[in-house]
């Protein structure tokens, strides 16, 4: 998996029991038939996990979760899912700051770190979303965002890590950064990772932010991308399927 190129659907606040179903039964084919080259995955509701990986047992598919909580141990912790028990119902990554947690639920650095740590220490995989908003790509200040953002790695001693480039601006509307700009940002967080980690740790990063059927074969071919962390088209099999095949 550390040679493939990555490609993950987050399932946001989607899907029924009914829908997931169908959804799965048609991606479930395509995953396998591509399983040699690329990795394939989707982050799903807490509620859905049970059953999506109980669905998806047996096949190519990774099932993940959106987030987790900050606290370890089980206890009165009102709401919250832990890492053991996203671990327990078949979790094997973990979505960890994504832009709409940071925006709606101001999820701190401290936070994350938290999240991350926890996820390692239960070995469900972290994947950690980075990336600059519109105000902050038009100041220049990307570089600064995501390296700062990228720092929590280091306290971490990973050997492995997963990253996402998530530009704010480009999820869920439609645009999409130019390839130079893909390009540069892929290369500064590998650059970033190898300072913060080591030479030696395992690298995947990601891009996401409005990845559908016609542009993902364009990014996927960017030097550094190693694949692609995929909502909304996440959620059509047709659409879905057709990213995962512009993998290979
Ligand atoms: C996302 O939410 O991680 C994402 C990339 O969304 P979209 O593909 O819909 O832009």
């Amino acid at each position: 998996m550390w040679q493939q190129k990555w490609v993950i659907g987050n399932w946001k606040m989607n899907g029924s029991n009914a829908t997931n179903r169908l959804l799965l039964q048609a991606l479930l084919k395509p995953v396998d038939a591509a399983a040699t080259h690329v990795y394939c995955g989707v982050a799903v509701p807490n509620v859905y996990l049970a059953a999506v990986s109980e669905f998806a047992a047996g096949t190519a598919l990774a099932v993940g979760a959106e987030d987790v909580s900050r606290f370890a141990a089980n206890g009165a912790f009102t709401g919250e899912v832990n890492a053991q028990m996203l671990a327990d119902v078949g979790a094997w990554f973990v979505l960890i700051g994504h832009s709409e947690r940071r925006q709606y639920f101001q999820e701190s650095n401290d936070e994350l770190l938290a999240k991350l740590q926890n996820s390692v220490a239960t070995g469900v995989l972290p994947i950690l979303c980075v990336g600059e908003t519109l105000v902050e790509r038009e100041a220049g200040q990307e570089q600064q965002v995501v390296s700062a953002q990228l720092s929590l790695l280091a306290q971490l001693g990973l050997k492995e890590v997963v990253v996402a480039y998530e530009p704010v601006w480009a999820i869920g509307t439609g645009k999409v950064p130019a390839v130079a700009q893909i390009k540069a940002m892929h290369k500064l967080i590998y650059q970033q990772i190898l300072s913060l980690c080591g030479e030696d740790v395992k690298i995947r990063v990601l891009y996401g932010g409005s990845v559908n059927a016609s542009n993902a074969a364009e990014i996927l071919a960017v030097s550094h991308v190693d694949g692609a962390l995929v909502g909304g088209a996440s959620l059509q099999a047709d659409s879905f399927t057709a990213i995962i095949q512009a993998a290979y």
